[in-house]
């Protein structure tokens, strides 16, 4: 069983960790940052790790 990986293909799963990898980052951070976490307050570096995601995201969908 041979897959197909062509480089877009790889590309478009490389975007697919990035994206994934900044969510986790984002969601590690909300659980451990108390105003994040309780208030749901979007702290400087929660605001950093949202955009990233969507950068992320962007980048992925772009690909
Ligand atoms: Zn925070």
């Amino acid at each position: 069983m041979a897959e197909r990986t062509g480089p877009v293909r790889a590309q478009h799963r490389a975007g697919e960790v990035a994206v994934q990898t900044a969510y986790a980052a984002f969601i590690d951070h909300i659980q451990k940052c108390p105003p994040c976490r309780t208030d749901g307050a979007d702290c400087d570096t929660a605001a950093e790790l949202k955009q990233v995601y969507r950068d992320a995201k962007e980048a992925a969908v772009a690909a």
